[in-house]
């Protein structure tokens, strides 16, 4: 059995090296066994660091968790129902337990049935060989690495392959996992894999699946680096009617996404309210270019999408186009009215409007809400309005809008000002 552990000493940190010792430690107290798995130890032989640390245990994960947390001063946090738990160390290292288990589906992309079970089980019921290698941290064999589907052989050969043939009939997100795992890695879907693939995609079984571990799925895609070339090898694997049935991929997508990645750069070097952008909101925005707004909620409502992500996807729906065409018009627009456009929208959404846009013009009126419009606020202050005798409510609103319009357009430019003018406002309803 081939021994890792030099190269895991060259991989891995001195106290990510130190960690796996001491639950090797553990193990050996507790008189059970533990295994490091998955995407690290594939990550090993790709000379990549990846610092998920994810950790087998023949035995109870969470009374192992629970030992570890104490011994290193980490928090755990434990999934009773699925016997899993995480510790996070004080240096934020986390680590994943979980408690070997055999699952068997009883239909197609159903959820398993789970049994508690050997380790061999638990490599058994993996997505792709090169996911289903395993490192011992036992004494005695510290190090030695378990290949039962020789995923070594496969990252030699930069093979995606499955384990088995029911693997996308018993699990189709595997489908995408696969796709994205070969574009990340830059291997290569192997022809058995992908006839297994495409089967199941033809016979539509991911229908079945309960729908929030596909949006997991497509979220995850979207979050990789260059997430078009996923795109476009689902749309080769006819997969994106996975996503939705009438999704495309037209030409300009790839120029529109490399668009959005100027629009984000543009953002994080000049903006002076860096808010984090989600930006694989952005892409999935500008996939769903040519679906109707039913379309899109549709996708929303189907995929369980969160509140903020769906009004920040529909509000681009309903105003994008309108609010572009009107940005990009050659005709003077005061700030105040670009203000009003943009504000409501959110910044992905504005951030696309800046990648689609195909005017100087249009791009620019964006880079001047982000710099200097977006967060301006009057110098007056709701007490100043409430000591000239206004009272909560619209009105009062309507004059704090009111004096900022104004500051946008350069009317008002000091403190002074904007009094006046609130004066004048409040003795017309006073
Ligand atoms: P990364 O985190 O770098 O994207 P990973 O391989 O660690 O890659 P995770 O999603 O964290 O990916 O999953 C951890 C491991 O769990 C995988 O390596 C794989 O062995 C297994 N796994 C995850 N999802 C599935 C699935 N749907 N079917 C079978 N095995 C899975």
């Amino acid at each position: 059995m081939k021994n890792l552990q030099d190269k895991m000493s060259v991989c891995f940190s001195q106290s990510t090296m130190m960690l796996l010792k001491k639950v090797g430690d553990v193990a050996k107290h507790m008189g059970c066994k533990a295994y490091l798995i998955g995407g690290t130890v594939r990550d090993l032989f790709l000379h990549k660091e990846n610092l998920d640390i994810d950790i087998v245990i023949e035995g109870d994960a969470i009374l192992f968790g629970e030992r570890v947390a104490h011994e290193l001063h980490g928090i755990i946090v434990s999934h009773k129902r699925f016997g899993t738990c995480t510790v996070t160390t004080p240096e934020y290292v986390k680590i994943d337990f979980a408690t070997a288990r055999r699952e068997t589906y009883a239909k197609p992309a159903a959820l398993p049935e789970v049994e508690f079970s050997s380790f061999k089980d638990d490599l058994v019921r993996r997505d792709f060989t090169v996911n289903a290698m395993a490192i011992s941290l036992n004494e005695g064999d510290f190090g030695a690495l378990i290949d039962f589907f020789d995923g070594v052989g496969d990252i030699e050969k930069k093979h995606i392959k499955a384990l088995h043939d029911k693997s996308f009939v018993d699990d189709p997100t595997r489908i995408l996992r696969g796709i994205r795992l070969e574009r990340r890695l830059g291997f290569i879907i192997e022809p058995h894999t992908a006839n297994l693939m495409r089967r199941s995609i033809e016979k539509e079984i991911y229908k079945r699946v309960e729908k929030p571990r596909l949006r997991d799925e497509i979220i995850l895609a979207l979050k990789e680096k260059g997430p078009f070339r996923i795109i476009e090898r689902m749309n080769e694997f006819r997969a994106l009617k996975i996503v939705h049935p009438y999704l495309k991929l037209h030409k300009e997508v790839d120029g529109i996404f490399t668009a959005i990645d100027e629009a984000c750069g543009w953002y994080n070097d000049n903006s002076p309210r860096k808010r984090s952008i989600e930006k694989w909101l952005i892409y999935l925005m500008a996939l769903f270019g040519d679906v109707s707004y039913d379309g899109a909620l549709y996708f929303c409502n189907k995929f369980e999408l969160k509140r903020g992500e769906r009004l920040r996807m529909l509000s681009y729906k309903k105003q994008g186009t309108k609010v572009l065409k009107t940005l990009n018009a050659k005709r003077k627009i005061l700030p105040s009215k670009i203000y009003r456009l943009l504000e409501p929208l959110s910044h992905e959404a504005t951030l696309l409007l800046m990648a689609v846009s195909r005017s100087d013009i249009g791009k620019g009126r964006i880079m001047e809400f982000f710099h200097k419009y977006n967060g301006m606020r009057a110098s007056v202050r709701g007490d100043d309005i409430k000591a000239l005798g206004v009272k909560a409510g619209p009105h009062f609103a309507k004059i704090m809008e009111k004096i900022l319009y104004k500051k946008l357009d350069g009317i008002l430019n000091t403190r002074e000002e904007e009094l006046e003018y609130a004066k004048k406002l409040a003795k017309r309803r006073l």
